[in-house]
């Protein structure tokens, strides 16, 4: 949990959410009772195999040695056969778990959709097949674990019937043979389970050594690297000046083009910049990249003087408060989602109605909810309305008095109405704050101190909303 907390935030766009809960949650858990806990057992198991085996060997060495050899070939010759076999349901069982994973979370994520669509039967099979494999595997995994012994006692009492017939008439009669046949039996009872527990111990190894795999891959992986937890004593990287873009380009792994194409820019601090450009232009990943989210290819940010490194990201999104174009919204009373991952009782009451009122929610909150800023939300905010909790969503941002404050189409899910209303708010803020505002209403961006379109990675132009209007009416249109 934490080496994936610690990773870059561009590691996250590479992998399923659902996939890392797994391995999190499952594949440890796996991992140490299926083959770190047998491990750790089969030294003691051995070391018990080897005195029950000089114990009967110090009694009658050939009968014993014929019977441990006997044993042990038949149990290494099932165990060398179904190796290969092992290690491959044990790779489709880490494989059927993450299908299985993704399936639930989809299902129960998309149950609005999925239900209009009346795709629920799908669902159900996406869930059904791999849930099937894994039930599989671990029944296939122990009965084979357990099967040898049976066969193995099938095998010993047969063989202890061909001894007493031998044996009789060999040493002519049965008083002789009884003391022989007796080693044997003895030998055989105390041999059995001792092979089985190594035998076993080994089968379960092979079966989760790919449960071992799945969590080492992930936190032996150098690339992407880990970054420090953010450590709460550090102080903010407030701009004072400029922040500074040079020369930023910018490609996601895996595509093709370029999203951000040598992109430099200043912004002044304390002033209100409006980003536009159609959608897939590149403005939230300039902003991921201003957030220090997303590392550029080549080029670099920097804060006044300071260059935006991994360390000093850390303290320059202290200063940041960040409002997306979705919200996330956790499933807790609104003043602990406004105060996201504060615990309840170090939750400062004064700040979450001040970032309240400037989010225009104070009002919705106290008039119309039940508990007011106790009122659970429910899972992704099921029980608010698309625009209030976007308004959660910019309260959060204001919690902490951010110095710097971005807006990735934030107000585009409001009415026109409460827009006016936060942009309002917004604006009393202007001069006291540096404000990044991407949007797509244009109207939202129109009082700006300068306006910057970006399209195609690159900026098309900047200027004053009139100095644009005149020299690229086109842009604005
Ligand atoms: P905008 O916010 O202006 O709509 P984005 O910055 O989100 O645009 O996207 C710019 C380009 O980068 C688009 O072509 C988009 O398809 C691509 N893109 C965005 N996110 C990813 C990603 N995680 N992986 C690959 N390509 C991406
Ligand atoms: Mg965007």
């Amino acid at each position: 949990m934490k080496d994936y907390l610690r990773r870059p935030y561009s590691f996250f766009l590479s992998r399923n959410s659902s996939d890392l809960a797994k391995t999190v949650l499952h594949e440890t858990g796996q991992a140490i009772s299926g083959a770190l806990l047998p491990a750790m057992r089969l030294l003691s198991q051995i070391m018990l195999a080897g005195f029950v085996l000089a114990f009967i060997i110090a009694i009658n060495p050939w009968i014993s040695i014929l019977a441990a050899s006997i044993i042990g070939v038949i149990y290494l010759t099932i165990y060398l056969t179904a190796r290969k076999w092992l290690n491959k349901i044990g790779r489709d069982r880490v494989d059927a778990n993450k299908e299985r994973y993704t399936a639930t979370a989809e299902a129960f994520t998309g149950a609005k959709e999925i239900r209009l669509l009346g795709r629920e039967d799908n669902y159900l099979e996406r869930y059904r097949q791999p849930a099937k494999r894994l039930a599989k595997h671990e029944a296939n995994s122990s009965l084979l674990n357990d099967t040898p012994q049976y066969a193995i006692e099938a095998f010993t009492f047969g063989g202890v019937l061909i001894l007493v017939t031998l044996l009789i008439t060999v040493e002519g009669g049965i008083e002789n043979a009884i003391p022989i046949i007796g080693v044997y039996a003895l030998a055989a009872r105390q041999l059995i389970p001792a092979f089985h527990k190594i035998f076993s111990t080994f089968t379960a190894m092979r079966f989760n050594l790919p449960a071992v795999d799945n969590v080492l891959e992930d936190l032996e992986s150098d690339t992407p690297k880990t970054l420090p937890l953010s450590n709460t004593n550090e102080s903010r990287l407030r701009p004072k000046h400029t922040i500074r873009l040079t020369d930023i380009s910018f490609r996601y792994p895996d595509s093709k083009g370029f999203a951000l194409d040598q992109l430099s820019l200043s912004i002044k601090a304390n002033t209100t910049i409006g980003i536009i450009g159609h959608s897939g232009s590149g403005k939230s990943t300039l902003a991921d990249i201003m957030l220090g989210l997303l590392t550029p290819g080549n080029g670099s940010v920097f804060i006044d003087d300071t260059k935006l490194t991994d360390a000093a990201s850390r303290q320059w999104q202290k200063s940041i408060g960040y409002v997306p174009q979705t919200i996330f919204l956790a499933d807790q009373s609104i003043k602990e989602n406004i105060a996201l991952g504060i615990p309840e009782n170090e939750i400062d009451m004064a700040s979450v109605i001040h970032a309240s009122k400037l989010a225009e929610l104070h009002d919705f909150v106290t008039s119309e909810l039940p508990s007011g800023y106790n009122t659970i939300i429910g899972e992704r905010g099921v029980r608010l309305s698309g625009g209030q909790r976007q308004r959660i969503g910019i309260a959060r941002a204001l919690y902490n008095n951010p110095d710097v404050l971005f807006f990735d189409e934030a107000t585009s899910a409001l009415d026109n109405a409460t827009e006016k209303l936060v942009m309002r708010s917004i604006k009393k803020l202007s001069g006291t704050k540096t404000i990044i505002l991407i949007a797509h209403r244009l109207s939202t961006v129109r009082s700006c101190d300068e306006i910057i379109v970006i399209d195609k990675g690159k900026i098309l132009t900047k200027g004053t909303w009139d100095e644009i209007s005149a020299s690229h009416p086109a842009a604005l249109a």
